[in-house]
């Protein structure tokens, strides 16, 4: 019986080895829901998909449905990103997009606005240097976290919406990830806080509302940047349940000390 062909524009994400030469692949739909699907050869050199199906890629492939995970039947790619594969310090900054994304997106849940996010942020990171690097993948991971439904406060409390301007701010301000955001004077022995620096707060205001066009020109410093990624890192725990492995990875990479 033949199975329904399905054409989709994707991004993607991860690749997993199966059996002798075939690949799964996790990639991001332009409806920003998760496409699974197995690539028949793709670990074989002679293989089309190689080329074609690299991580971090975009391409637009005919997927057949079947009972299991979908089977890729054709390959064409738009944008190879090879710069996030063939440099070191952008593959090891491309990787924790990815990985966010594996985690929040669902196959049935559309988020259209991730893919567009995801494939600006890939095209900023093959051209950027230094502690922009680091900036474009802290702003990618804030924005996704913000697209699924997880914006940070730093404007109001996040307990009872009083007005918090951290552009008056002393030079440290209660945090509190649970609850969502900053958190003003009269909250702050109701709830649980950890005291944040402003500047970093004001980082992750920035790149959270930044274009990315923006980010990549704004002339972070490293600290600056790490700082805020490791603040994305505490927010992704606590709002996405889940420790990224390759941000980690970041931290002990040397990277953050470009
Ligand atoms: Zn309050």
């Amino acid at each position: 019986m033949a199975h329904p062909i399905e054409s989709r524009r994707v991004i993607v994400l991860r690749k997993t080895k199966l059996g002798e030469s075939d690949l799964i692949l996790r990639c991001l739909g332009q409806d920003g829901s998760l496409v699974e699907a197995v690539a028949k050869g793709a670990r074989k050199p002679t293989s089309s998909f190689a080329s074609r199906l690299e991580l971090y890629s975009c391409a637009d492939v005919l997927l057949a449905q079947g009972r299991g995970l979908a089977i890729v039947k054709e390959a064409r790619l738009v944008e190879g990103n090879a710069a996030l594969r063939s440099s070191f310090e952008r593959s090891v900054a491309a990787a924790p997009a990815a990985e966010l994304l594996t985690r929040v997106a669902q196959p049935d849940l559309v988020h259209p606005r991730l893919f567009d996010l995801t494939r600006a942020a890939f095209d900023r990171l093959a051209r950027a240097e230094g502690p922009a690097v680091l900036a474009l993948v802290a702003a990618h991971l804030l924005k996704a976290m913000a697209m699924v439904g997880f914006q940070p406060s730093f404007s109001a409390c996040s307990r009872c919406g009083a007005p918090v301007d951290l552009d008056a701010a002393p030079s440290c301000v209660p945090f509190s990830f649970l609850e969502g955001g900053v958190v003003c004077p009269a909250c702050r022995a109701h709830v649980e806080t950890t005291v944040q620096a402003t500047e970093t707060l004001r980082w992750a205001r920035y790149l959270l509302s930044a274009r990315l066009d923006e980010v990549a020109a704004v002339g972070i410093g490293a600290d600056a940047a790490a700082g805020a990624l490791r603040f994305d890192q505490a927010w992704i725990k606590v709002h996405a349940d889940c420790r990224l492995k390759s941000l980690e990875f970041l931290f002990t990479s040397g990277l953050q000390a470009v």
